[in-house]
């Protein structure tokens, strides 16, 4: 078997893995990156269809946050543009804007009077200030000890939508987490897709030494003596060995454990792992029209259905994503449960369904143009924050991506955040060979 050798070789050229390389590449360390698919970002990446630009995943990531600091410091462009970040909820067939400040009270004030406001409100400023609620509750059965009102109960169910979990699956203290060391950065998308964004972090670390090899699967990862050595990649038909200093996995803290092997990693370790790392699902429903099906240019929450769906009118926003004369619709639903298996097309009817609901003369105006739901190995994300930490017990090998996000933030930027930490630590340990 043919043999080469880099000082990291990374698996996955997702948003963990890329980061990843270009953090390391911009530092002097020769990496290598392979990814299985034909074409990078993973769970970040756009495909053309129809004429029309849709994601492999991620709609939106965050500008003046983690990410955007990250593609500046290793020279990539990052060239994304933002949209409004104000909500606007649909409920009861009336539109709500949400104001940027006081906006949870002013929404509030609508279904409920001033002292039932106090008390869910009262009982977040203590969350903040004191002590985040536990996370052995679910965010709904923490809120019913302040509210039974169905209307507040809604605008919870729409805004942790928001972060893409089922309203009672999400753990209590997970949201105010979120919600407190929310960054008030904006978000938005790149005008030609994600494809394109991700695609600066390859230029970054090809023109750093660094290879970026698609349509290349690894098949193993090599560990001996209890470190990792190198990975087994299997390239044109052929098996090749590539040697490195160490591995950076993104392709999940599950596959990584396949990979090298379960006999290499400590009980206590895969016991934590079955415990703790279980994907969220999520379903996504894109919809093309001749005319916007909805007005405001930025995310609609749309909390009272069978399920929680949030929707935004992409095309209003970046016109790019649709082909002339045509504006895209992008819903998005937590299913009945984020983490036990989906009953496929049971949620795809219920969601389809409620989007009829929520907008009026669906089936006059709009054509579904594309259905995709995220389970299993290509979930929303693989766990919620904190699960587990970026180091292995195999020595040199470590894991990025959303699978192993610090307590915050959530999706890209917690991505982003991982190659950040395991880059650190790789800096301290291993010098580039040179
Ligand atoms: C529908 C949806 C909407 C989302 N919306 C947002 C959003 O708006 N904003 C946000 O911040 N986040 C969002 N997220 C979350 C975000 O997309 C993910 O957190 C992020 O993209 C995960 O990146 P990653 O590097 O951890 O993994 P991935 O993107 O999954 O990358 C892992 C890569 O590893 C490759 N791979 C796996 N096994 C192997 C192997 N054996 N050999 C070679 N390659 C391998 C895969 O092909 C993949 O490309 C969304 C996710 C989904 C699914």
């Amino acid at each position: 078997m043919k043999q080469d050798r880099y000082d990291v070789v990374v698996v996955g050229a997702g948003m963990g893995g890329l980061c990843s390389a270009a953090l390391l590449t911009h530092s002097g360390y020769t990496a290598l990156v392979v990814d299985k698919l034909p074409f990078v970002g993973g769970r970040a990446s756009s495909v053309k269809y129809k004429g029309f630009t849709l994601p492999t995943g991620a709609l939106y990531v965050e500008t003046g946050g983690v990410v955007e600091k990250l593609f500046k410091e290793v020279g990539a462009p990052f060239a994304v543009r933002s949209f409004p970040m104000q909500l606007c909820f649909r409920m009861g067939g009336r539109d709500y804007l949400m104001p940027q400040k006081g906006g949870l009270r002013d929404l509030m004030s609508h279904f409920a009077d001033e002292r039932e406001t106090a008390a869910v409100l009262t009982a977040i400023r203590r969350a903040f200030a004191w002590q985040e609620p536990s996370m052995a509750i679910s965010l709904r059965d923490w809120l019913l000890q302040h509210t039974q009102n169905e209307k507040i109960l809604a605008i919870f169910r729409g805004l942790v939508n928001y972060q893409c979990v089922n309203f009672r699956d999400m753990p209590a203290g997970e949201f105010i987490r979120q919600l407190k060391f929310a960054t008030g950065a904006t978000a938005g998308a790149h005008p030609q897709g994600f494809l394109a964004l991700m695609q600066e972090l390859v230029g970054v670390v090809e023109a750093g030494g660094g290879r970026v090899w698609t349509s290349t699967r690894a098949r193993s990862i090599v560990v001996r003596d209890g470190a990792a050595r190198g990975i087994v990649v299997e390239r044109n038909g052929k098996d090749l060995e590539i040697a490195a200093g160490a591995v950076i996995s993104s392709a999940g803290p599950h596959a990584t454990v396949d990979l090298a092997g379960s006999g290499h990693f400590e009980k206590g370790y895969l016991k934590e792992l079955k415990e703790k790392v279980h994907p969220l699902a999520y379903v996504c429903v894109e919809v093309s029209s001749d005319r916007p099906l909805v007005d405001f240019p930025g995310v609609m929450v749309v909390p009272e259905g069978r399920r929680q769906m949030t929707m935004m009118c992409t095309s209003l926003a970046y016109p790019e994503f649709a082909p002339p004369g045509k504006h895209l619709l992008q819903a998005w639903a937590a299913p009945d449960s984020s983490f036990e298996p989906l009953d496929t097309a049971a949620e795809v009817d219920t969601i389809v369904g409620d989007l009829k609901q929520a907008i009026p003369g669906f089936d006059d105006r709009a054509e579904i143009l594309h259905v995709s739901y995220w389970q299993k190995d290509w979930p929303m994300y693989r766990a919620l924050p904190g699960a587990l930490t970026q180091k292995t017990p195999v020595e040199n090998l470590y894991n990025v991506g959303d699978g192993v996000a610090p307590l915050v933030p959530l999706g890209l930027p917690a991505c982003a955040e991982t190659a950040r930490i395991v880059v650190a630590d790789i800096r301290q340990r291993l010098k580039p060979a040179g």
